[in-house]
């Protein structure tokens, strides 16, 4: 079977089964029933992989202290993608002022100003400051789900503004983060194969801004520090990536004060599952009917 790539008709036929549901602003759409048991049920599958491994389960709201994305140098490396949560400080008159002005259509947002939130751009940056001080011998995994804000706008839908991700997260020595990092990626790519999709794992790098981040990209391919799995989804060219593999070596460690048992700067890395990206890739492999998906796909999801 030939697969067609066009992601106008990938949109349309998204909407038409009901999957996605247009709100009007791109990347921000909603879900319907069956595409949250897609991805229900994929979850599900994750956490049965991860079952024996001994994670703590943490969950933070999808907005995260001003402070952590100041101190984490998020507006130096990304500050095309960042929101930030504004909100109305002031009196009854400017509150009428900006009512009326929104009424009409008309400008209104500088009666507001910033609060001590910003949208959560990456869902393991709420948990590193919680884990100041020393963690026991063998470190610490954590298991995370969350939504994750991006400012990028776009008509294609796999590149959201707000989506959901599943990771979790590794504190130790270098050696076993590595270690950890590299069994999961494995493990990644045997779970997505299973599933049907067309699945590969390669060096990556963040979008970094600027220039000066294209410098920041290349640094972190050089040092291996970032794989992707990659499932075609919109374009067989340029495949979408739907799960990354991050080795932070001691940059959250340092940043936050975390420390091994013996008293060295801890290392960290975490991965994540992109729910609705793999959610997405399974209905573009297998068509939007999920009763129709191959049987032993479905054995595997439905089981
Ligand atoms: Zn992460």
């Amino acid at each position: 079977m030939t697969v067609e790539y066009d992601i106008d008709k990938f949109h349309a036929g998204l909407v038409e089964h009901d999957l996605i549901v247009p709100v009007g602003v791109q990347g921000a759409f909603g879900r319907g029933p069956v595409f949250e048991e897609v991805i229900d049920r994929f979850n599900a599958r994750v956490s049965e992989i991860a079952r024996d491994d001994g994670a703590e389960t943490r969950a933070f709201p999808p907005v995260i202290n001003r402070s952590v994305i100041e101190k984490n140098n998020y507006l130096e490396s990304f500050p095309h993608l960042c929101g930030t949560v504004f909100s109305f400080f002031g009196k009854e008159p400017a509150a009428r002022e900006m009512a009326q002005q929104a009424l009409q259509g008309e400008a209104w947002t500088a009666h507001l100003h910033p609060t001590d939130l910003c949208l959560t751009p990456a869902i393991c940056y709420p948990l590193y400051p919680t884990l100041a001080g020393k963690v026991p011998e063998g470190g610490r995994l954590f298991s995370l789900l969350g939504w994750a804000y991006r400012h990028e706008p776009s008509p294609e839908p796999t590149r959201m503004q707000s989506f959901r991700m599943r990771e979790f997260v590794r504190v130790g020595n270098p050696e076993d983060v590595v270690q950890w990092r590299d069994m999961w990626l494995q493990r990644g790519l045997t779970l997505l194969q299973s599933l049907g999709l067309d699945a590969r794992s390669d060096v990556a790098s963040d979008p970094f801004f600027g220039r000066g981040g294209k410098m920041m990209a290349t640094n972190q391919r050089d040092q291996r520090l970032k794989f992707e799995i990659l499932v075609p989804v919109i374009s067989l060219e340029n495949p979408t990536a739907v799960c990354s593999f991050n080795f932070h070596q001691d940059h959250f460690g340092s940043k936050w004060g975390i420390q091994t048992a013996d008293g060295a700067v801890a290392n960290t890395a975490c991965l994540g599952f992109g729910l609705e990206r793999i959610a997405m890739a399974l209905f573009k492999t297998h068509g939007f009917d999920v009763a129709r998906w191959p049987a032993d796909v479905r054995q595997q999801l439905w089981r």
